[in-house]
């Protein structure tokens, strides 16, 4: 085992950033060009590079941020003040933050255990009861997380029904499927991130996919200060500055020669854990439904009980092993707490027990090893 100076055991990352070697070709030509600023081939050449990848008539507009491309989202769907906005209660902070900085009202709704995401009946139940309460939601903010589908046929009948936007949060989900066509491509809107520790990263980045040209030039021109027409730098409506730089595209562009390639590594993670430890009976795998394909960004594993996670988890860290919790719920967070919530008490039973476990493409059997055998040796 390798020791670093300290006597440490050496750092196993949950989700390293992971290079393709021809990033730095994309970032040399922005700089041989001089397309350091404003934008350029590279955000171009990124953007249809995803457009191709994803198909189904997507157009997509990079932007600074996965957070940012909610935002936007939320303004092209006329989201403000006063307005509601579903959110599975199940996910990372930023698929809700841009909610508030809508001015609009998150309510949130559980999970079912098959997937983890959004359950369905609770959706249903938390649009009637808001449409009692005099107010129907706006929108529907999904998540495909850990890279697994939603129940996307369920979840869009009734946004359907209802006639309520969906906005596809697939930050974690680039390459998954669900019925062999891209996560990424369901919602009204979908948004994708390119953040450190996400399947392909540009160090930090993001996109918002629009199912038509128009909604692309609105998420580009509201990405860019929303600056009306002409050489005067008038403004008519107030924009945001969340466009990705030239540079940060090169990135993207190298990373999409290997998006297939992380891919695969990332399953061959899961496979690699779940061949080793489904002897245990106190461990539990998330499976893919028939139809699911999931990029397995994360191995997520949910133990009998909470006792079981939190030792295995104090282990891991203090054997210098980054793992986490599975994502605390919305309403459990100290800014969240006190809006509408619709639960079911599965997200709040996913987070007692859940653990995710290092998942990094560019983790090394042996590595993957070290993991294993912390969790063996914690059941004797
Ligand atoms: C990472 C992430 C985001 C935000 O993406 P950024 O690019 O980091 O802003 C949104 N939703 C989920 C579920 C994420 O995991």
């Amino acid at each position: 085992m390798t020791k670093n100076d300290s006597g440490l055991k050496s750092k196993i990352w949950l989700s390293a950033p992971h290079m393709s070697g021809h990033e730095q070709d994309f970032i040399n030509l922005a700089f041989s060009t001089n397309w350091i600023a404003p934008l350029g081939p590279n955000v171009d050449g990124f953007e249809s590079d995803l457009e191709l990848y994803l198909g189904n008539e997507s157009h997509v507009a990079v932007l600074s941020s996965g957070t940012a491309a909610i935002h936007v989202a939320l303004k092209l769907l006329n989201i403000t003040q006063g307005d509601e906005v579903l959110c599975q209660t199940k996910t990372f902070v930023a698929s809700v933050n841009p909610v508030i900085y809508a001015g609009a009202t998150p309510i949130f709704v559980d999970s079912e255990s098959e997937t983890w995401n959004m359950c369905p009946v609770m959706l249903e139940k938390a649009i009637l009861d808001r449409i009692e309460k005099g107010k129907k939601p706006k929108a529907i903010i999904a998540i495909n997380l850990y890279g697994m589908p939603y129940k996307v046929t369920e979840i869009h009948a009734i946004a359907k029904k209802h006639q309520i936007a969906v906005i596809e949060d697939s930050a974690e989900a680039l390459g998954s499927k669900y019925h062999s066509q891209p996560c990424g491509t369901f919602g009204d809107f979908s948004i994708l991130s390119f953040n450190g520790n996400k399947i392909i990263t540009t160090s930090g980045g993001g996109a918002l996919v629009s199912r038509n040209i128009k909604n692309k030039k609105r998420t580009v021109f509201l990405a860019t200060q929303a600056k009306d027409p002409g050489i005067e730098y008038s403004h008519s409506e107030i924009g945001y500055n969340y466009r990705m730089s030239n540079i940060l595209a090169g990135i993207g562009r190298g990373q999409m020669q290997v998006l297939d390639n992380r891919i695969s590594a990332r399953r061959a993670n899961f496979d690699y854990y779940k061949k080793a430890l489904h002897y245990i009976s106190e461990i539990e795998f998330l499976t893919e439904p028939d139809n699911y394909y999931s990029n397995r960004w994360l191995t997520a594993i949910l133990f009998v009980n909470k006792e079981i996670r939190d030792g295995i988890l104090n282990t891991l860290i203090s054997e210098n092993i980054e793992a986490r919790p599975s994502w605390k719920p919305m309403h459990q967070q100290p800014i969240y707490k006190n809006y509408p919530n619709y639960l079911n008490g599965i997200a709040d039973n996913l987070f007692d027990r859940g653990l995710c476990l290092p998942s990094g493409s560019n983790l090394s059997n042996m590595e993957l090893d070290r993991v294993i055998q912390v969790i063996k040796n914690y059941f004797g």
